[in-house]
Order: structure tokens, then sequence, then C-alpha cells
């Protein structure tokens, strides 16, 4: 009789840090309270180093970023520009990226997942990870919960601030417990 492979596997972490997916938009750049609607914004002059909404940005936010400890991977519609616009301003390396599905032209597929979250959760292949994110919802942390058997945290951002140090004490004491 053919093995088959057990299901929802849970390969060990070992001492490798957690990853942590980092979004852009509305996470690391608050949303203008005016902001456009996705189909509005010209993508080709928001992802250059003239985006105005660029100068909040501080190599002390990178230097946080940073000292969390974690493994820092880009999970952006940015795509590779964050690494050549974003990072250098943040004082971040190059980092990895995460190579999402095409965008299904809204945040949520029909089914209601966030389009970044069955991607994220396969590259983490059962690592503890962090993804802050402005759009997750309820549906995405309860279909990690059921697919992914590491220690997981989904923190929702407010999009129109932006990471502060309430969600920076979010992060910490989550990483301290694990
Ligand atoms: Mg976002």
């Amino acid at each position: 009789m053919a093995r088959t492979k057990p299901q929802n596997v849970c390969v060990r972490a070992g001492s490798k840090p957690p990853l942590l997916f980092l979004d852009v938009d509305g996470t690391l750049l608050p949303r203008p309270a005016a902001a456009p609607s996705v189909e509005e914004i010209d993508w080709s002059a928001w992802q250059q180093p003239t985006n105005p909404a660029l100068s909040g940005l501080t190599r002390v936010l990178g230097d946080r970023l940073l000292g969390l400890g974690c493994e820092l991977m880009w999970a952006t519609g940015w795509g590779d520009d964050a690494n050549r616009v974003i990072a250098p301003i943040l004082g971040l390396p190059q980092l990895p990226v995460a190579r999402l599905p095409e965008y299904p032209g809204g945040d949520y597929y029909d089914d209601e997942l966030h389009w970044k979250t069955r991607t994220l959760v396969s590259l983490a292949e059962g690592r503890r990870f962090i993804w802050i994110d402005d759009e997750i919802r309820q549906q995405d942390m309860a279909w990690v919960r059921g697919n992914h058997c590491g220690r997981a945290l989904l923190h929702r951002v407010d999009g129109f601030r932006g990471l502060l140090d309430t969600d920076f004490a979010v992060l910490t004491e989550w990483l301290l417990a694990t």
C-alpha cells in the first residue's frame, strides 16, 4: 500500500527567527485621508522616490523593524520597488520579496480571503511568522489557524495611521511569548 503524506505536518522552526511579512501601503505609508481608490492611483509614479508620501519614512522606523529580530520579507504590491525605493530610506538591507499572485483587481478574493494570505502561508512553510498589513481580516486569521501549524501573528494596522508604537508593542509581546 502506497504511503500517503500526512496532512498538515508542522515543519519544525528550529532556531530560525520568525519571518516578518511587511506590507507598504497603509502599513509603512499611512493612507491619505482622501486616498484615491486603487484604480485611480498611478502606480508607476507612486512607486518612485519622488512620491511625497515617502517623506514620513525614517531610519528610526527601519531600526525598529530590524530590532524585532525577525527575518524581514517584503509582502507588498511594490514588489522589487520596495527594495529600490523604500529600503534605502529606512536604512534596511535589500530584503527578500514575496512573489505574490497577480493583483486580482480587489484586495479580497470571492472566498473573502485577502489576495496575499495563501501565498504567505505557503512561503512560511510551517515556520513562525508575523504578517503586518492594513487589510487583514478575521477570515484571514481563521484560515491561517486552519492551514498553518506554526505560530502566526496576523496584525492589522490602521491604514490611515500606519505603524505606531502600539503596534510595535503588540509585535514585541508576541515575540517574547514565542
Ligand atoms: Mg496595505
